[in-house]
């Protein structure tokens, strides 16, 4: 017996909900649970939305379709598929792009296998974190895709990583392109070892903020920090309605409880206007 997918679920909802940042107003947000339901989704202009962890979304929200990864797009198959791996390599089955990256690389801990370490503390979801190859110094998601399947306006297509130009925090993978499963290929370790590369590679987070934040706002211009630049220009603490540059690392705007896009945008202008470098925005902005 098969058992069916729940319905497909179509709402109006507040997109602060769905953010790490909790700002965003609303949209029709279409929940999918298998591909026919996807490719439903995929009808009119849509956007999809993973973890939420590098977003700042508009407080009157968006136009498009707001597409939400959930059923078999969220779970995951980490069962070592004996025709695809060898002594050195050990390939998963499926893993859903809705599936949350932070409990996935703590259960491949939890059992031993290396590749994904360098993501601890990334608060996103795989298909996100994949669609933007996020990663540290200490490594980055296409360190550890065997394979991905991506759904297109046209159908869905399975590729590998050098099927795609991949590079730093980029992955190829077009706008209108969802990552919708991948399957890792990892090395064999023990849980105390990829535990303690973990650990070492979560250090690096120690002055980040516990706050709700959308991550760091601005790249490294030319190898500077930004962080650095924004502190020495006194802006820590900065202050608009209920959205502050974070006092911890000055790279970071926090939400001290109900903050709206457009103060954390106001921000972004006032941190522009004060230090003397141009700065390129880490983060996204919906619309
Ligand atoms: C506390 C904190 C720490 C962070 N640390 C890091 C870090 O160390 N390194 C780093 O690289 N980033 C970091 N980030 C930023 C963020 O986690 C990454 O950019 C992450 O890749 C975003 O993934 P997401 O699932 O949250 O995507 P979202 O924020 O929901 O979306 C971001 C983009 O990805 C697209 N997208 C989402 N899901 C899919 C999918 N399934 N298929 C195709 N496109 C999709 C969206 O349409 C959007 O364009 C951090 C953020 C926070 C809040």
């Amino acid at each position: 017996m098969t058992l069916s997918a729940p319905p497909l679920k179509v709402e109006r909802l507040a997109l602060s909900r769905f953010t790490t940042l909790g700002v965003g107003g609303e949209a029709e947000v279409w929940t999918v649970h298998d591909h026919a339901q996807l490719a439903a989704a995929m009808q009119a202009p849509y956007r999809v939305l993973g973890g939420g962890s590098n977003l700042v979304i508009s407080d009157d929200g968006v136009p498009e379709r707001v597409i939400r990864l959930a059923g078999e797009f969220a779970v995951r198959d980490l069962e070592r598929d004996a025709s695809l791996s060898s002594e050195r390599e050990y390939v998963t089955g499926w893993i859903g792009g809705g599936a949350p990256l932070p409990g996935l690389v703590r259960e491949l801990a939890r059992r031993g296998l290396s590749g994904l370490e360098g993501t601890v503390g990334i608060p996103a979801q795989v298909g996100g974190a994949v669609w933007m190859n996020a990663g540290t110094r200490y490594g980055e998601m296409f360190d550890a895709l065997y394979s991905l399947e991506i759904a297109t306006p046209g159908g869905v297509r399975v590729v590998t990583p050098n099927d795609l130009e991949h590079g730093y925090r980029k992955s190829g993978i077009g706008r209108d392109e969802i990552v919708t499963r991948v399957r890792l290929r990892l090395g064999s370790s023990t849980p105390e070892e990829v535990t303690a590369r973990m650990t070492f590679a979560d250090e690096a987070r120690k002055g980040q903020p516990k706050m709700k934040t959308p991550g760091c706002a601005f790249k490294n211009p030319g190898g500077v920090s930004a962080g650095k630049l924004i502190d020495e220009a006194g802006l820590k603490g900065y202050r608009i309605g209920n959205a502050m540059i974070s006092l911890e690392h000055a790279n970071f705007i926090v939400n001290l409880g109900g903050a709206r896009a457009a103060d954390v945008l106001a921000i972004l202008e006032h941190v522009r206007s004060i230090v003397g470098v141009p700065l390129e925005l880490e983060y996204e902005l919906w619309p």
